[in-house]
């Protein structure tokens, strides 16, 4: 569905002293971070052949500082899906409360016509997210890691997060379009107050968290923001989903890209392509809890 491109929600205020060693060193830190920038970066309107080769791309610069950025800070990832699911259909079509209605506990999610498992893909994807942002000193959660027969349901993946108090969650997905549909998107949750949901608290810190992990993921794959879906803006917000209505926590979605697409999924299947892939939400990740 397109909701066409969101209103960007104001930015929270920076807030903190500043000493006057971090006065010198934070300007040198985005120096270095706007170089990087310019050499990598690239515009949704740029042909193909003037993208950036995101290939070895620095360290994010907060974890380069030699600082470990994330120390303190709780991340809880969510692969989207489960390899076995497809084992328990019985078992994910149970109905739960997702915060706007009942949905199914879970869904086996898609595949490439090759047969590679978005579940595969998102469990890959996880592993990879979690060692870059434990190295920047995050303590990193994830919903689950394959370690159960199937699931978990999306109620509980929303819980998860919750009781960790996480400072960030993430869930990750690839989607499962037509042919031609390619690119990559954000999910944002909606205003949602009903059957025990109330996201009023994170509409807006989970928006700058969408946006940073948006432009990250661009920066780092060369991806393009989904040409399907939101108008192009990449930035997608859902009331349907209980894996954010029921979330207390600011909590994003990202469709990677679209498996039944033999451009996107070429892209998915390749490891190298997918650490591009990690470390562009990792990266956005940080921006947002290392501000
Ligand atoms: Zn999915």
């Amino acid at each position: 569905m397109s909701n066409g491109r969101p209103t960007p929600a104001p930015r929270r205020p920076r807030v903190g002293p500043l000493v006057a060693g971090l006065a010198v060193l934070i300007p040198l830190g985005y120096a270095g971070w706007l170089a990087w920038d310019a050499t990598g970066g690239g515009s949704a309107s740029e042909d193909d052949a003037k993208r950036p080769a995101a290939g070895a791309a620095p360290t994010h610069p907060a974890a380069r500082a030699g600082a470990r950025p994330l120390a303190g800070k709780t991340v809880v990832i969510d692969p989207g899906h489960n390899p076995r699911n497809r084992d328990h259909t019985a078992e994910i079509a149970r109905a739960v409360q997702a915060g706007k209605g009942h949905k199914a506990c879970d869904t086996t999610g898609t595949s490439t016509d090759a047969g590679y498992a978005e579940a595969a893909f998102t469990l890959d994807v996880a592993h990879r997210m979690r060692s870059l942002l434990e190295e920047r000193g995050a303590k990193v959660t994830l919903t689950h890691d394959a370690d159960r027969p199937f699931g978990p349901c999306v109620d509980e993946r929303a819980r998860i997060g919750n009781a960790a108090h996480a400072d960030a969650a993430v869930s990750v997905h690839a989607d499962g379009s037509a042919v031609g549909n390619r690119g990559f998107h954000v999910i944002l949750p909606a205003a949602v107050k009903q059957d025990g949901a109330d996201t009023s608290s994170i509409v807006g810190p989970s928006r700058v968290l969408g946006e940073g992990i948006a432009g990250e993921f661009e920066r780092a794959t060369g991806s393009r923001r989904a040409n399907y879906i939101a108008a192009g803006s990449g930035l997608n917000v859902r009331d349907d989903l209980g894996g954010l209505n029921l979330s207390t926590v600011p909590k994003v979605f990202i469709e990677c890209g679209n498996m039944r697409d033999p451009k996107d999924a070429a892209e998915l299947i390749e490891a190298k392509w997918r650490q591009k892939a990690a470390r562009g939400i990792a990266d956005g990740i940080t921006d947002f809890l290392a501000r």
